[in-house]
């Protein structure tokens, strides 16, 4: 299974706000088995919401959408993402009923509170008064980031996958100097490697149990230590 997600939001474009969101459920859908292959930023545009989710949704299996939710005039993901379905946007008699159940004032919520795409299914909102929805493989959650990780548990379940191994090797040279080594491991063993340097070179290690362990005990013999000084 493959995903895409979508992180909608003028203020990440503009770099006042941190794609936090992005980061936490590519973690959590990659820790199920699950390839995240995109992770696009767009604006509060209705045209660019509804077209990036008609490209991801033509291409992934399935597509998060995150940020822009609620009823303030910036708010326009569930706009877009109904404009991709070619539907428009109603009241949900459920998400009215879910919130007043859960103590808020009927009269007191702002018009377009409740409004998801017509043909849309309803997500709930613990922690908050925006609710999100599902719409064939299109998931739409809040951006604000307790929202959103409130929510995860009611759609964990749809993204399912091989979970694999992951082992990290932190090697205390420079990268240019791994190269043939990380070369000969990718070689030997059948697991992907990644290889991100910063204080010290980490070298992630991907694929099944056995291949992990032995690729990275391979590794381990063969690179210096963090802080080795010979
Ligand atoms: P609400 O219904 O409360 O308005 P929302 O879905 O409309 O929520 P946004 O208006 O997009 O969410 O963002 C609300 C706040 O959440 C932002 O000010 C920002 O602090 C945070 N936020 C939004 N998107 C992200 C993101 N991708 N990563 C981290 N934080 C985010
Ligand atoms: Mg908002």
């Amino acid at each position: 299974m493959d995903v895409a997600l979508v992180t909608v939001g003028d203020e990440i474009l503009a770099g006042d706000t941190v794609n936090t969101n992005a980061a936490w459920l590519g973690e959590r859908i990659a820790e199920r088995g699950v390839d995240v292959e995109r992770i696009t930023v767009v604006p509060d545009r209705v045209e660019d919401i509804a077209r990036t989710v008609n490209e991801h949704r033509a291409e992934y299996d399935a597509v998060v959408v995150t940020g822009g939710l609620g009823p303030t005039h910036d708010d326009v993901t569930m706009e877009g993402v109904a404009a991709a379905f070619g539907t428009e946007l109603a009241a949900s008699d459920e998400a009215r009923e879910w919130l007043v159940d859960n103590g808020y004032a009927a009269h007191k919520l702002a018009d377009g509170t409740t409004h998801i795409p017509r043909t849309a299914d309803l997500l709930e909102n613990p922690e908050g008064v925006a609710p999100g929805c599902v719409i064939d493989s299109v998931y739409v959650l809040p951006g604000v980031p307790a929202e959103m990780k409130g929510m995860w548990p009611e759609i964990a379940d749809d993204f399912s996958g091989e979970p694999r191994a992951v082992a990290t090797v932190e090697a205390g040279e420079p990268e240019s100097k791994l190269i043939d080594r990380l070369l000969e491991v990718q070689e030997l063993f059948d697991v992907r490697v990644g290889s991100y340097p910063g204080d010290t070179v980490r070298i992630k290690l991907q694929g099944e149990t056995e291949d992990v362990e032995s690729a990275a005990r391979w590794l381990r013999e063969r690179v210096e230590e963090p802080g080795d000084t010979d």
